[in-house]
């Protein structure tokens, strides 16, 4: 039920707990991030962010607590919810090509019943050509540079026209001016009324980049606007004592 009072938070985690083994991941973690806003992640290694992540997508099954996004459960928020894994999490040896990769991002609209055809395969292009890859679509995925193939994951996630999007350290290990075209992108999304929520790894650029920030360690630490939020104390409670401001 929606409470018509309530603000409608585009990602709303609540009291949430999750566990592999003995040591918990997330510990009782409460978030609230508003619809429209270009959010960070941040915390240490370990400290929870891919799973918080694969929790609110469903994926990684709480022992506690709950995730809504705007006010639904993932299940019923599937189609409208675009999803970015970290890189290194993504087996690239498996055989497709770039086309191919980035025309998955349609079979939410399509339902497994409808093969892609022309049009399909045009929005493919549109969104290669976004990225800059468009002299690539027969590539295959395997066959790229990790940036290239950062550039055409963002692309699948593109042609899906999500609400809500879910990011892993999208721009580790790429060059330059790919996060740049990956940033520009990400913040054209926000621009038109998108959410987008990434894991972010490097904290000289939380400030340009984001106007929301969430810091994580199992525990949540801060959360609100990144001008409120991304302060020394918070820092070194999120990253421990050696921790300094890095401003860009
Ligand atoms: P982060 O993304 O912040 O580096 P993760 O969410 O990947 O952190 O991991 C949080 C903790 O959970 C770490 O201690 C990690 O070792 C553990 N972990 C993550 N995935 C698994 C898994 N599939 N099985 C067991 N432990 C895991
Ligand atoms: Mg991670």
């Amino acid at each position: 039920m929606n409470d018509l009072h309530e603000p409608q938070f585009a990602l709303h985690v609540e009291d949430l707990t999750v566990t592999y083994g003995a040591a918990p991941a997330l510990w009782d973690i409460d978030i609230d991030v508003p619809p429209g806003v270009m959010a960070a992640i941040v915390g240490p290694n370990g400290s929870g962010k891919s799973t918080l992540l694969k929790t609110s997508l469903g994926l990684v099954r709480p022992v506690a607590g709950h995730v809504r996004l705007f006010g639904k459960p993932i299940s019923a928020m599937r189609r409208r919810i675009g999803y970015v894994p970290q890189r290194s999490s993504v087996d690239w040896d498996f055989p497709a090509d770039v086309l191919d990769v980035v025309t998955m991002g349609l079979y939410g609209q399509l339902g497994w019943l409808r093969r892609p055809g022309a049009p399909e395969r045009a929005k493919a292009m549109d969104a290669l050509s976004a990225v800059g890859m468009q002299d690539y679509a027969r590539r295959q995925i395997s066959q790229l540079s990790g940036g290239q193939q950062q550039r055409v994951f963002i692309a699948r996630a593109l042609v899906q026209d999500a609400d809500l999007y879910f990011l892993d350290e999208p721009m580790a290990g790429v060059d330059r001016p790919t996060e740049d075209i990956i940033i520009a992108l990400l913040q054209g999304l926000r621009d038109r009324g998108k959410t987008v929520i990434v894991v972010h790894h490097d904290l000289s650029t939380v400030e340009q980049y984001f106007d929301w920030l969430v810091m994580l360690n199992t525990r949540i630490v801060a959360q609100g606007p990144v001008t409120e939020v991304y302060t020394a104390e918070n820092l070194r409670q999120t990253y421990g004592h050696r921790a300094a401001l890095i401003r860009g």
